[in-house]
Protein backbone atom coordinates (compact mmCIF):
# COMPACT_ATOMS: atom_id res chain seq x y z
CA UNK A 1 0.00 0.00 0.00
CA UNK A 2 1.09 3.38 -0.79
CA UNK A 3 0.11 6.54 -0.84
CA UNK A 4 0.50 10.13 -2.65
CA UNK A 5 -0.89 13.32 -0.92
CA UNK A 6 -0.94 16.37 -3.22
CA UNK A 7 -3.14 19.78 -3.27
CA UNK A 8 -4.36 21.33 -6.30
CA UNK A 9 -3.06 24.84 -7.20
CA UNK A 10 -2.91 25.02 -10.56
CA UNK A 11 -3.36 22.71 -13.93
CA UNK A 12 0.27 22.85 -13.92
CA UNK A 13 1.34 21.56 -11.17
CA UNK A 14 -1.58 18.80 -10.69
CA UNK A 15 -0.71 17.52 -13.44
CA UNK A 16 3.12 17.18 -13.27
CA UNK A 17 2.32 15.75 -10.06
CA UNK A 18 -0.21 13.42 -11.57
CA UNK A 19 2.12 12.31 -13.78
CA UNK A 20 4.64 11.34 -10.84
CA UNK A 21 2.07 9.37 -9.50
CA UNK A 22 1.19 7.63 -12.97
CA UNK A 23 4.42 6.71 -13.47
CA UNK A 24 4.91 5.50 -9.93
CA UNK A 25 2.25 3.41 -10.48
CA UNK A 26 3.49 2.04 -13.97
CA UNK A 27 6.70 1.15 -12.79
CA UNK A 28 5.61 -0.97 -9.87
CA UNK A 29 3.53 -4.00 -8.83
CA UNK A 30 0.03 -2.21 -8.07
CA UNK A 31 -3.39 -2.69 -9.04
CA UNK A 32 -5.80 -0.19 -7.64
CA UNK A 33 -5.72 3.18 -7.37
CA UNK A 34 -8.21 5.58 -5.39
CA UNK A 35 -8.12 9.34 -4.90
CA UNK A 36 -9.99 11.16 -2.62
CA UNK A 37 -10.62 14.47 -2.81
CA UNK A 38 -11.10 17.00 -0.05
CA UNK A 39 -12.51 20.31 -0.73
CA UNK A 40 -12.77 23.89 1.15
CA UNK A 41 -13.31 25.51 -2.14
CA UNK A 42 -17.27 25.02 -2.15
CA UNK A 43 -17.57 25.71 -5.96
CA UNK A 44 -19.33 22.78 -7.56
CA UNK A 45 -17.29 23.79 -11.38
CA UNK A 46 -13.78 23.97 -9.25
CA UNK A 47 -14.34 20.45 -7.80
CA UNK A 48 -15.80 18.93 -11.77
CA UNK A 49 -13.06 20.60 -13.19
CA UNK A 50 -10.56 18.18 -10.91
CA UNK A 51 -12.82 14.94 -11.46
CA UNK A 52 -12.31 15.90 -14.86
CA UNK A 53 -8.67 16.53 -15.58
CA UNK A 54 -8.82 12.65 -12.81
CA UNK A 55 -11.09 11.33 -15.94
CA UNK A 56 -9.06 12.34 -18.94
CA UNK A 57 -5.10 11.67 -16.93
CA UNK A 58 -5.57 8.94 -15.25
CA UNK A 59 -8.66 7.27 -16.27
CA UNK A 60 -8.65 4.10 -14.70
CA UNK A 61 -8.40 5.59 -10.96
CA UNK A 62 -11.06 5.74 -9.16
CA UNK A 63 -12.06 8.59 -7.25
CA UNK A 64 -14.76 9.76 -4.38
CA UNK A 65 -14.79 13.00 -2.53
CA UNK A 66 -16.59 15.85 -0.20
CA UNK A 67 -16.44 19.34 1.33
CA UNK A 68 -14.86 19.54 4.35
CA UNK A 69 -14.43 22.13 7.45
CA UNK A 70 -10.48 21.23 6.85
CA UNK A 71 -7.93 19.50 5.36
CA UNK A 72 -5.04 17.73 6.76
CA UNK A 73 -1.80 16.54 5.47
CA UNK A 74 1.43 14.80 7.07
CA UNK A 75 -0.87 14.95 10.36
CA UNK A 76 -1.12 18.94 10.35
CA UNK A 77 -4.31 21.35 8.82
CA UNK A 78 -2.87 22.83 5.52
CA UNK A 79 -4.51 25.77 4.29
CA UNK A 80 -4.83 24.56 0.89
CA UNK A 81 -8.32 24.58 -0.12
CA UNK A 82 -8.45 21.38 -2.32
CA UNK A 83 -6.26 18.75 -1.14
CA UNK A 84 -6.39 14.92 -2.90
CA UNK A 85 -5.03 11.38 -1.00
CA UNK A 86 -4.27 8.62 -3.84
CA UNK A 87 -4.22 5.31 -2.05
CA UNK A 88 -2.24 2.35 -4.16
CA UNK A 89 -3.30 -0.90 -3.28
CA UNK A 90 0.00 -3.24 -4.19
CA UNK A 91 -1.58 -6.70 -3.30
CA UNK A 92 -3.39 -8.43 -5.81
CA UNK A 93 -5.73 -9.78 -3.48
CA UNK A 94 -7.32 -6.30 -1.96
CA UNK A 95 -10.07 -5.25 -3.79
CA UNK A 96 -11.81 -1.73 -3.68
CA UNK A 97 -15.62 -1.11 -4.79
CA UNK A 98 -17.33 2.76 -5.14
CA UNK A 99 -21.06 3.09 -4.90
CA UNK A 100 -23.35 6.64 -4.41
CA UNK A 101 -26.76 6.89 -3.57
CA UNK A 102 -29.10 9.72 -3.06
CA UNK A 103 -29.36 10.23 1.08
CA UNK A 104 -32.30 12.28 2.65
CA UNK A 105 -34.61 11.33 5.44
CA UNK A 106 -36.69 9.69 3.47
CA UNK A 107 -33.90 7.28 1.27
CA UNK A 108 -31.68 6.66 2.96
CA UNK A 109 -32.67 3.23 3.76
CA UNK A 110 -32.63 2.28 -0.07
CA UNK A 111 -28.97 3.68 0.19
CA UNK A 112 -28.20 0.97 2.82
CA UNK A 113 -30.33 -1.68 1.23
CA UNK A 114 -28.06 -1.26 -2.03
CA UNK A 115 -25.22 -1.47 -0.09
CA UNK A 116 -25.95 -4.71 1.52
CA UNK A 117 -27.23 -5.96 -1.89
CA UNK A 118 -23.28 -4.80 -2.89
CA UNK A 119 -21.65 -6.67 -0.06
CA UNK A 120 -23.45 -9.81 -0.62
CA UNK A 121 -22.60 -9.74 -4.22
CA UNK A 122 -18.98 -9.17 -3.07
CA UNK A 123 -18.36 -11.10 -0.01
CA UNK A 124 -14.30 -10.14 -0.13
CA UNK A 125 -15.74 -7.16 1.72
CA UNK A 126 -14.53 -6.55 5.15
CA UNK A 127 -15.03 -2.57 5.48
CA UNK A 128 -16.93 0.61 4.21
CA UNK A 129 -15.92 4.13 4.22
CA UNK A 130 -18.62 6.28 3.97
CA UNK A 131 -19.12 10.19 3.31
CA UNK A 132 -22.28 11.54 3.33
CA UNK A 133 -23.78 15.18 3.35
CA UNK A 134 -25.70 14.59 6.80
CA UNK A 135 -26.40 18.17 7.65
CA UNK A 136 -29.28 18.61 8.79
CA UNK A 137 -30.46 15.22 8.75
CA UNK A 138 -31.42 12.69 11.98
CA UNK A 139 -29.15 9.95 12.04
CA UNK A 140 -30.60 7.80 14.24
CA UNK A 141 -32.27 5.66 11.69
CA UNK A 142 -29.12 5.57 9.04
CA UNK A 143 -27.22 4.05 12.27
CA UNK A 144 -29.57 1.46 13.35
CA UNK A 145 -29.77 0.57 9.81
CA UNK A 146 -26.02 0.13 9.25
CA UNK A 147 -25.69 -1.62 12.24
CA UNK A 148 -27.06 -4.68 10.65
CA UNK A 149 -24.83 -4.89 7.73
CA UNK A 150 -22.48 -8.31 8.04
CA UNK A 151 -20.95 -8.41 11.79
CA UNK A 152 -17.26 -8.27 11.27
CA UNK A 153 -17.53 -5.20 8.62
CA UNK A 154 -15.91 -2.20 9.87
CA UNK A 155 -17.66 1.02 8.77
CA UNK A 156 -15.99 4.28 9.21
CA UNK A 157 -15.93 7.67 7.79
CA UNK A 158 -17.34 11.40 8.28
CA UNK A 159 -20.42 13.76 7.21
CA UNK A 160 -19.33 16.36 4.34
CA UNK A 161 -19.24 19.82 5.66
CA UNK A 162 -18.00 23.50 4.28
CA UNK A 163 -15.56 25.99 5.67
CA UNK A 164 -17.98 27.78 7.31
CA UNK A 165 -19.63 26.24 10.12
CA UNK A 166 -23.09 27.80 9.94
CA UNK A 167 -23.29 26.35 6.38
CA UNK A 168 -26.10 24.07 5.78
CA UNK A 169 -24.59 23.27 2.49
CA UNK A 170 -22.02 20.29 1.99
CA UNK A 171 -22.07 18.08 -1.25
CA UNK A 172 -20.34 14.52 -1.72
CA UNK A 173 -19.41 13.46 -5.34
CA UNK A 174 -17.59 9.77 -7.00
CA UNK A 175 -16.53 8.85 -9.98
CA UNK A 176 -19.40 8.27 -12.67
CA UNK A 177 -21.81 10.12 -10.46
CA UNK A 178 -22.81 14.02 -9.73
CA UNK A 179 -21.50 16.30 -7.11
CA UNK A 180 -24.60 16.12 -4.91
CA UNK A 181 -25.35 18.20 -1.91
CA UNK A 182 -28.01 14.92 -0.70
CA UNK A 183 -25.41 11.55 -1.40
CA UNK A 184 -23.55 9.15 0.15
CA UNK A 185 -20.35 7.64 -1.13
CA UNK A 186 -19.80 3.84 0.27
CA UNK A 187 -16.13 2.84 -0.61
CA UNK A 188 -16.07 -0.82 -0.19
CA UNK A 189 -12.92 -2.26 0.71
CA UNK A 190 -11.25 -5.90 1.25
CA UNK A 191 -9.35 -8.56 0.25
CA UNK A 192 -7.39 -11.24 2.19
CA UNK A 193 -4.43 -9.52 2.96
CA UNK A 194 -6.05 -5.97 3.55
CA UNK A 195 -6.34 -4.85 7.28
CA UNK A 196 -7.83 -2.28 8.96
CA UNK A 197 -7.56 -0.88 12.42
CA UNK A 198 -10.01 1.70 13.40
CA UNK A 199 -10.43 4.03 16.83
CA UNK A 200 -11.64 7.15 18.18
CA UNK A 201 -10.57 9.75 21.01
CA UNK A 202 -12.05 12.23 21.98
CA UNK A 203 -10.12 13.27 25.36
CA UNK A 204 -13.01 15.06 26.67
CA UNK A 205 -14.07 14.79 30.48
CA UNK A 206 -17.09 14.42 32.15
CA UNK A 207 -18.42 16.00 35.52
CA UNK A 208 -19.83 14.31 37.79
CA UNK A 209 -23.67 16.22 37.77
CA UNK A 210 -26.19 14.12 35.70
CA UNK A 211 -29.18 15.48 34.09
CA UNK A 212 -31.96 13.33 32.43
CA UNK A 213 -33.10 14.09 29.09
CA UNK A 214 -36.68 15.04 30.14
CA UNK A 215 -37.57 16.16 26.56
CA UNK A 216 -36.33 15.99 23.59
CA UNK A 217 -36.89 15.71 19.50
CA UNK A 218 -34.35 14.29 17.40
CA UNK A 219 -31.13 17.13 17.34
CA UNK A 220 -33.60 19.72 19.50
CA UNK A 221 -32.69 19.46 23.15
CA UNK A 222 -35.64 20.75 24.66
CA UNK A 223 -34.98 19.88 28.47
CA UNK A 224 -33.07 18.85 30.92
CA UNK A 225 -34.21 17.87 34.50
CA UNK A 226 -37.34 19.72 33.48
CA UNK A 227 -34.99 22.55 32.85
CA UNK A 228 -35.21 24.53 29.34
CA UNK A 229 -31.86 23.18 27.93
CA UNK A 230 -30.18 26.59 27.73
CA UNK A 231 -31.40 27.67 31.11
CA UNK A 232 -28.71 24.61 32.32
CA UNK A 233 -25.71 26.42 30.07
CA UNK A 234 -26.50 29.80 31.21
CA UNK A 235 -27.35 28.77 34.82
CA UNK A 236 -23.67 26.36 35.59
CA UNK A 237 -21.64 27.95 32.98
CA UNK A 238 -22.91 31.90 32.45
CA UNK A 239 -23.05 31.12 28.83
CA UNK A 240 -25.20 33.38 26.77
CA UNK A 241 -27.42 33.56 23.42
CA UNK A 242 -24.74 35.74 21.72
CA UNK A 243 -22.40 35.05 18.51
CA UNK A 244 -19.84 33.59 20.51
CA UNK A 245 -22.53 30.61 21.50
CA UNK A 246 -21.42 27.92 19.55
CA UNK A 247 -17.48 28.68 20.16
CA UNK A 248 -18.21 28.79 24.18
CA UNK A 249 -20.04 25.71 24.69
CA UNK A 250 -17.87 23.54 22.10
CA UNK A 251 -15.40 23.35 25.12
CA UNK A 252 -18.76 22.22 26.94
CA UNK A 253 -20.63 19.61 25.21
CA UNK A 254 -22.46 16.82 26.82
CA UNK A 255 -21.47 13.79 27.65
CA UNK A 256 -23.44 10.34 26.96
CA UNK A 257 -23.69 7.01 27.14
CA UNK A 258 -24.88 5.14 24.14
CA UNK A 259 -25.17 1.32 23.65
CA UNK A 260 -21.75 1.31 26.29
CA UNK A 261 -20.08 3.53 24.39
CA UNK A 262 -19.08 7.41 25.99
CA UNK A 263 -19.99 10.01 22.92
CA UNK A 264 -20.24 13.69 22.83
CA UNK A 265 -22.97 16.08 21.30
CA UNK A 266 -22.35 20.02 20.92
CA UNK A 267 -25.10 22.53 21.62
CA UNK A 268 -24.77 24.51 17.75
CA UNK A 269 -27.51 26.87 18.83
CA UNK A 270 -29.68 28.52 21.55
CA UNK A 271 -33.27 28.72 20.38
CA UNK A 272 -35.84 31.40 20.55
CA UNK A 273 -37.92 28.77 23.58
CA UNK A 274 -34.58 27.98 25.11
CA UNK A 275 -33.98 24.76 23.91
CA UNK A 276 -30.95 23.72 21.75
CA UNK A 277 -30.23 22.35 18.67
CA UNK A 278 -27.84 19.93 18.85
CA UNK A 279 -24.87 18.15 17.12
CA UNK A 280 -26.94 14.96 16.50
CA UNK A 281 -30.21 12.92 17.74
CA UNK A 282 -30.76 13.16 21.57
CA UNK A 283 -33.22 10.53 23.41
CA UNK A 284 -35.36 11.32 25.86
CA UNK A 285 -34.92 9.51 29.53
CA UNK A 286 -31.39 9.20 28.80
CA UNK A 287 -28.31 10.83 31.25
CA UNK A 288 -26.19 13.23 30.35
CA UNK A 289 -23.26 15.04 32.11
CA UNK A 290 -21.68 18.13 30.96
CA UNK A 291 -18.23 16.96 29.89
CA UNK A 292 -15.04 20.18 29.04
CA UNK A 293 -12.01 20.02 26.75
CA UNK A 294 -8.62 20.42 28.86
CA UNK A 295 -5.43 20.73 26.01
CA UNK A 296 -3.23 18.77 27.78
CA UNK A 297 -5.28 16.29 28.98
CA UNK A 298 -6.72 15.78 25.48
CA UNK A 299 -3.36 15.62 24.31
CA UNK A 300 -2.36 12.82 26.73
CA UNK A 301 -5.30 10.69 26.16
CA UNK A 302 -4.49 11.11 22.24
CA UNK A 303 -0.85 9.71 23.09
CA UNK A 304 -2.13 6.59 25.43
CA UNK A 305 -4.47 5.59 22.16
CA UNK A 306 -1.87 6.51 19.89
CA UNK A 307 0.40 3.81 20.75
CA UNK A 308 -2.22 1.31 19.67
CA UNK A 309 -2.37 2.40 16.78
CA UNK A 310 1.22 2.32 15.80
CA UNK A 311 1.12 -1.06 17.54
CA UNK A 312 -0.89 -1.87 14.48
CA UNK A 313 2.15 -0.93 12.00
CA UNK A 314 -0.05 0.66 9.38
CA UNK A 315 0.84 2.08 5.79
CA UNK A 316 -1.69 4.37 5.84
CA UNK A 317 -3.74 6.45 8.49
CA UNK A 318 -7.02 8.98 7.64
CA UNK A 319 -8.17 10.80 10.32
CA UNK A 320 -11.95 11.90 10.29
CA UNK A 321 -11.98 14.69 13.25
CA UNK A 322 -14.83 17.30 14.14
CA UNK A 323 -14.73 20.19 12.76
CA UNK A 324 -15.47 21.38 16.60
CA UNK A 325 -11.95 20.16 17.37
CA UNK A 326 -10.51 22.46 15.13
CA UNK A 327 -13.35 25.17 16.33
CA UNK A 328 -11.81 24.24 20.23
CA UNK A 329 -8.19 24.84 19.32
CA UNK A 330 -7.65 27.33 16.57
CA UNK A 331 -5.60 26.50 13.30
CA UNK A 332 -2.53 27.48 14.78
CA UNK A 333 -2.78 24.63 17.88
CA UNK A 334 -5.32 21.90 16.10
CA UNK A 335 -2.03 19.91 14.34
CA UNK A 336 -1.03 19.23 18.08
CA UNK A 337 -3.47 16.31 18.37
CA UNK A 338 -3.02 14.77 14.65
CA UNK A 339 0.36 15.01 13.70
CA UNK A 340 2.50 12.97 15.66
CA UNK A 341 0.85 9.98 13.70
CA UNK A 342 2.49 11.39 10.90
CA UNK A 343 5.83 9.55 12.43
CA UNK A 344 3.35 6.18 12.29
CA UNK A 345 2.56 6.56 8.60
CA UNK A 346 1.14 8.78 5.91
CA UNK A 347 -1.62 10.91 7.44
CA UNK A 348 -4.31 12.42 5.98
CA UNK A 349 -7.18 13.29 7.07
CA UNK A 350 -10.33 15.87 6.87
CA UNK A 351 -12.62 18.22 9.62
CA UNK A 352 -16.17 16.83 9.23
CA UNK A 353 -19.96 17.50 10.40
CA UNK A 354 -19.74 14.46 12.24
CA UNK A 355 -17.39 11.20 12.65
CA UNK A 356 -18.80 7.82 11.82
CA UNK A 357 -16.83 4.90 13.24
CA UNK A 358 -18.78 0.98 14.09
CA UNK A 359 -18.15 0.19 17.66
CA UNK A 360 -19.19 -3.43 19.39
CA UNK A 361 -21.09 -3.66 16.22
CA UNK A 362 -23.05 -0.53 15.99
CA UNK A 363 -22.91 2.27 14.01
CA UNK A 364 -22.35 5.92 15.96
CA UNK A 365 -22.53 9.08 14.61
CA UNK A 366 -20.18 10.49 16.60
CA UNK A 367 -19.23 14.19 17.59
CA UNK A 368 -15.72 15.89 18.97
CA UNK A 369 -14.48 12.81 18.25
CA UNK A 370 -11.07 11.93 16.33
CA UNK A 371 -11.43 8.76 14.08
CA UNK A 372 -8.60 7.57 13.51
CA UNK A 373 -8.09 4.48 10.84
CA UNK A 374 -5.18 3.00 10.31
CA UNK A 375 -4.84 0.67 7.19
CA UNK A 376 -2.49 -2.34 6.25
CA UNK A 377 -1.85 -4.42 3.38
CA UNK A 378 -0.32 -7.80 4.18
CA UNK A 379 1.88 -8.28 7.81
CA UNK A 380 3.80 -5.38 9.37
CA UNK A 381 6.96 -4.65 8.43
CA UNK A 382 9.60 -3.78 10.56
CA UNK A 383 9.29 -2.70 14.07
CA UNK A 384 7.41 -1.42 16.23
CA UNK A 385 7.74 2.03 17.10
CA UNK A 386 6.93 4.18 20.28
CA UNK A 387 4.34 6.60 19.55
CA UNK A 388 5.41 9.84 20.64
CA UNK A 389 3.13 11.94 21.76
CA UNK A 390 3.28 15.62 23.35
CA UNK A 391 4.96 14.79 26.77
CA UNK A 392 3.42 16.14 30.16
CA UNK A 393 5.53 14.09 32.47
CA UNK A 394 8.09 16.64 32.43
CA UNK A 395 5.26 18.74 34.07
CA UNK A 396 5.11 19.10 37.62
CA UNK A 397 2.91 21.14 38.29
CA UNK A 398 -1.05 19.86 37.45
CA UNK A 399 -2.78 22.72 34.97
CA UNK A 400 -4.84 24.95 37.09
CA UNK A 401 -7.89 24.10 35.16
CA UNK A 402 -7.75 20.23 36.92
CA UNK A 403 -6.99 21.46 40.41
CA UNK A 404 -10.61 23.41 39.72
CA UNK A 405 -12.38 20.19 37.99
CA UNK A 406 -10.78 18.38 41.11
CA UNK A 407 -12.93 20.71 43.82
CA UNK A 408 -15.94 21.09 41.94
CA UNK A 409 -15.96 17.51 42.18
CA UNK A 410 -15.19 16.56 45.62
CA UNK A 411 -17.46 19.45 46.81
CA UNK A 412 -20.43 18.09 44.74
CA UNK A 413 -19.59 14.63 45.93
CA UNK A 414 -19.82 16.19 49.41
CA UNK A 415 -23.06 17.70 48.77
CA UNK A 416 -24.76 15.12 47.01
CA UNK A 417 -23.65 12.65 50.40
CA UNK A 418 -25.09 15.58 52.38
CA UNK A 419 -28.56 15.33 50.95
CA UNK A 420 -28.80 11.35 50.94
CA UNK A 421 -28.24 12.00 54.70
CA UNK A 422 -31.18 14.29 54.73
CA UNK A 423 -33.65 12.88 52.83
CA UNK A 424 -33.08 9.54 55.21
CA UNK A 425 -33.30 11.38 58.18
CA UNK A 426 -36.45 13.30 57.02
CA UNK A 427 -38.50 9.77 56.55
CA UNK A 428 -36.53 8.13 59.60
CA UNK A 429 -37.79 7.74 63.17
CA UNK A 430 -34.65 9.38 65.35
CA UNK A 431 -34.97 7.05 68.17
CA UNK A 432 -35.68 3.33 66.55
CA UNK A 433 -34.45 4.23 62.86
CA UNK A 434 -37.48 2.64 61.56
CA UNK A 435 -39.52 5.00 58.85
CA UNK A 436 -41.82 7.76 61.08
CA UNK A 437 -44.97 8.33 60.85
CA UNK A 438 -45.76 10.09 58.14
CA UNK A 439 -43.25 7.87 56.00
CA UNK A 440 -44.96 4.83 56.54
CA UNK A 441 -48.61 6.31 55.95
CA UNK A 442 -47.46 7.54 52.66
CA UNK A 443 -46.51 4.02 51.79
CA UNK A 444 -49.76 2.82 52.84
CA UNK A 445 -51.21 5.37 51.19
CA UNK A 446 -48.93 4.29 47.97
CA UNK A 447 -49.50 0.68 48.02
CA UNK A 448 -53.64 1.03 48.33
CA UNK A 449 -53.15 3.41 45.27
CA UNK A 450 -50.88 0.92 43.17
CA UNK A 451 -53.24 -2.12 43.66
CA UNK A 452 -55.96 -0.02 42.98
CA UNK A 453 -54.36 -0.11 39.14
CA UNK A 454 -53.75 -4.03 39.40
CA UNK A 455 -57.46 -5.49 39.51
CA UNK A 456 -57.85 -9.10 41.65
CA UNK A 457 -54.47 -7.69 43.69
CA UNK A 458 -55.48 -7.67 47.49
CA UNK A 459 -51.75 -8.68 48.56
CA UNK A 460 -51.76 -6.09 51.19
CA UNK A 461 -51.42 -6.65 55.04
CA UNK A 462 -50.94 -4.14 57.99
CA UNK A 463 -49.26 -5.53 61.44
CA UNK A 464 -50.08 -3.48 64.35
CA UNK A 465 -48.76 -3.68 67.58
CA UNK A 466 -48.57 -1.62 70.93
CA UNK A 467 -46.08 -3.13 74.03
CA UNK A 468 -48.22 -4.41 76.77
CA UNK A 469 -48.14 -2.76 80.05
CA UNK A 470 -45.47 0.06 78.89
CA UNK A 471 -46.39 2.13 81.32
CA UNK A 472 -44.97 0.44 84.04
CA UNK A 473 -41.37 -0.21 82.48
CA UNK A 474 -41.48 3.54 82.72
CA UNK A 475 -42.50 3.77 85.89
CA UNK A 476 -40.88 1.33 87.57
CA UNK A 477 -37.14 1.09 85.65
CA UNK A 478 -37.03 4.44 84.13
CA UNK A 479 -37.08 6.05 80.89
CA UNK A 480 -33.76 4.59 79.56
CA UNK A 481 -35.04 0.60 79.80
CA UNK A 482 -38.22 2.21 77.93
CA UNK A 483 -36.30 3.69 75.45
CA UNK A 484 -34.10 0.15 75.28
CA UNK A 485 -36.97 -2.31 75.19
CA UNK A 486 -38.65 0.40 72.10
CA UNK A 487 -35.58 0.02 70.28
CA UNK A 488 -35.47 -3.79 70.82
CA UNK A 489 -38.37 -4.38 69.41
CA UNK A 490 -38.06 -2.37 66.75
CA UNK A 491 -35.00 -4.06 65.70
CA UNK A 492 -37.16 -7.39 65.80
CA UNK A 493 -39.23 -5.43 63.40
CA UNK A 494 -36.40 -4.33 60.99
CA UNK A 495 -35.06 -7.71 60.81
CA UNK A 496 -38.48 -9.19 59.56
CA UNK A 497 -38.78 -6.18 57.29
CA UNK A 498 -35.45 -6.80 55.94
CA UNK A 499 -36.62 -10.33 55.49
CA UNK A 500 -40.01 -9.98 53.10
CA UNK A 501 -39.70 -7.93 50.01
CA UNK A 502 -42.03 -5.46 49.73
CA UNK A 503 -42.10 -4.79 53.45
CA UNK A 504 -42.01 -1.63 55.25
CA UNK A 505 -41.79 -1.09 58.95
CA UNK A 506 -42.84 1.84 60.79
CA UNK A 507 -43.34 3.87 64.37
CA UNK A 508 -46.74 4.66 64.37
CA UNK A 509 -46.10 6.49 67.83
CA UNK A 510 -44.60 5.73 71.61
CA UNK A 511 -44.73 2.55 71.51
CA UNK A 512 -46.78 1.36 68.58
CA UNK A 513 -45.91 0.08 65.61
CA UNK A 514 -47.30 -0.76 62.08
CA UNK A 515 -45.26 -3.20 59.51
CA UNK A 516 -46.77 -3.01 55.63
CA UNK A 517 -46.73 -6.00 53.98
CA UNK A 518 -47.29 -5.81 49.73
CA UNK A 519 -47.03 -9.44 47.88
CA UNK A 520 -48.36 -11.31 50.68
CA UNK A 521 -51.07 -13.92 51.74
CA UNK A 522 -52.95 -13.48 55.13
CA UNK A 523 -51.12 -16.97 56.34
CA UNK A 524 -47.63 -15.02 55.64
CA UNK A 525 -48.93 -12.20 57.42
CA UNK A 526 -50.65 -13.76 60.19
CA UNK A 527 -47.22 -16.17 61.01
CA UNK A 528 -44.82 -12.76 60.82
CA UNK A 529 -47.09 -11.45 63.18
CA UNK A 530 -46.78 -14.53 65.50
CA UNK A 531 -43.10 -14.95 64.66
CA UNK A 532 -42.56 -10.75 66.19
CA UNK A 533 -44.43 -11.64 68.77
CA UNK A 534 -42.98 -14.86 70.06
CA UNK A 535 -39.08 -13.02 69.38
CA UNK A 536 -40.26 -9.89 71.47
CA UNK A 537 -41.22 -11.99 74.17
CA UNK A 538 -38.29 -14.26 74.35
CA UNK A 539 -36.15 -10.85 74.86
CA UNK A 540 -34.85 -11.30 78.44
CA UNK A 541 -33.53 -7.83 79.56
CA UNK A 542 -30.88 -7.77 81.64
CA UNK A 543 -32.85 -4.83 84.23
CA UNK A 544 -36.58 -5.20 83.45
CA UNK A 545 -36.90 -8.83 82.36
CA UNK A 546 -39.20 -10.14 79.92
CA UNK A 547 -41.83 -7.70 77.73
CA UNK A 548 -45.13 -8.66 75.57
CA UNK A 549 -46.65 -7.23 73.04
CA UNK A 550 -50.44 -7.14 71.57
CA UNK A 551 -50.46 -7.59 67.43
CA UNK A 552 -53.55 -6.68 65.11
CA UNK A 553 -53.29 -7.81 61.74
CA UNK A 554 -56.13 -7.06 58.70
CA UNK A 555 -56.17 -7.24 55.26
CA UNK A 556 -56.85 -4.04 52.38
CA UNK A 557 -60.52 -4.33 51.64
CA UNK A 558 -60.52 -3.33 47.62
CA UNK A 559 -61.09 -0.06 46.74
CA UNK A 560 -61.02 1.10 50.66
CA UNK A 561 -59.26 3.98 51.78
CA UNK A 562 -56.06 4.38 53.79
CA UNK A 563 -57.99 5.71 56.72
CA UNK A 564 -60.21 2.97 57.05
CA UNK A 565 -57.78 0.12 56.99
CA UNK A 566 -55.39 1.59 59.37
CA UNK A 567 -58.65 2.15 62.24
CA UNK A 568 -59.84 -1.78 61.04
CA UNK A 569 -56.17 -2.55 62.01
CA UNK A 570 -56.07 -0.25 65.24
CA UNK A 571 -59.50 -2.44 66.47
CA UNK A 572 -57.45 -5.69 65.68
CA UNK A 573 -55.12 -4.22 68.24
CA UNK A 574 -57.64 -2.92 70.77
CA UNK A 575 -59.26 -6.91 70.25
CA UNK A 576 -56.47 -8.33 71.19
CA UNK A 577 -55.38 -5.85 74.44
CA UNK A 578 -59.11 -6.64 75.28
CA UNK A 579 -58.49 -10.56 75.10
CA UNK A 580 -56.07 -10.42 77.25
CA UNK A 581 -52.97 -9.26 75.73
CA UNK A 582 -49.64 -10.91 74.77
CA UNK A 583 -51.72 -11.99 71.38
CA UNK A 584 -51.79 -11.77 67.32
CA UNK A 585 -55.83 -10.75 66.43
CA UNK A 586 -56.91 -10.99 62.80
CA UNK A 587 -59.83 -8.61 61.86
CA UNK A 588 -61.29 -9.10 58.18
CA UNK A 589 -63.89 -6.58 58.18
P1 LIG B 1 -51.28 -1.23 77.23
O1 LIG B 1 -50.83 -2.60 77.58
O2 LIG B 1 -52.76 -1.10 77.29
O3 LIG B 1 -50.72 -0.78 75.94
O4 LIG B 1 -50.75 -0.33 78.37
P2 LIG B 1 -49.55 0.67 78.30
O5 LIG B 1 -49.04 0.85 79.64
O6 LIG B 1 -48.54 0.22 77.33
O7 LIG B 1 -50.31 1.95 77.83
P3 LIG B 1 -49.97 2.94 76.65
O8 LIG B 1 -49.79 2.17 75.41
O9 LIG B 1 -51.01 3.99 76.61
O10 LIG B 1 -48.64 3.57 77.18
C1 LIG B 1 -47.81 4.36 76.32
C2 LIG B 1 -46.67 4.86 77.17
O11 LIG B 1 -45.45 4.88 76.40
C3 LIG B 1 -46.88 6.27 77.57
C4 LIG B 1 -45.57 6.99 77.36
O12 LIG B 1 -45.03 7.52 78.55
C5 LIG B 1 -44.64 5.92 76.89
N1 LIG B 1 -43.78 6.37 75.83
C6 LIG B 1 -44.15 6.92 74.63
N2 LIG B 1 -43.07 7.19 73.90
C7 LIG B 1 -41.97 6.80 74.64
C8 LIG B 1 -40.56 6.82 74.42
O13 LIG B 1 -40.08 7.24 73.38
N3 LIG B 1 -39.76 6.33 75.40
C9 LIG B 1 -40.25 5.84 76.57
N4 LIG B 1 -39.41 5.36 77.46
N5 LIG B 1 -41.57 5.82 76.81
C10 LIG B 1 -42.44 6.29 75.87
MG1 LIG C 1 -49.68 2.55 73.33
MG1 LIG D 1 -48.92 -0.13 75.40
Amino acid sequence: MKQFNLTYENDEKFLKKLEEIKQWYESNTAYTMVFRIYSMDMEKSHIAHICDLLDKNVPDALYLGCTTNGNIMDGAFIESEIMLTCTIFEDESTKVKLLQYPFTDDNYKDAVDNLKKNIEENPWVTSVEMHAGILGMSMQGYCDEMSTLREDIQIFGGGAFAPNLDSSVSYVFSKGNDITQHGIIFLMLGGENFHVYSTYLDGWKPLKRRFRITKADKAVLHELDGIPAFEVYRRYLNIEKNDNFFSNTLEFPLFLEQKGVNILRCPFTANDDNSLTMSSDMEEDAYVRIAYGDPDQILNSIREDGQKVADFQPEVIEAFTCSARRAFWGDFNVSKETVMFKDVATTTGLYTSGEFLRINGNLFNLNVTLVIVAMREGDPVGEKIDFLGPSFNKLDKIPMIWRFVSFIEASTAELEAMNQKLSLAAITDGLTRLYNRAEIERRIHKALEKIEDEPGNDKVHLIMLDIDNFKKVNDVYGHKEGDDVIIALSDILRQTAADIPNASAGRWGGEEFMLLLEGNNTDEAMAAAEKIREAFAAVDFKISGQHTASVGVTQVITGEAADKMCSRVDNALYMAKEAGKNRVVWLDS
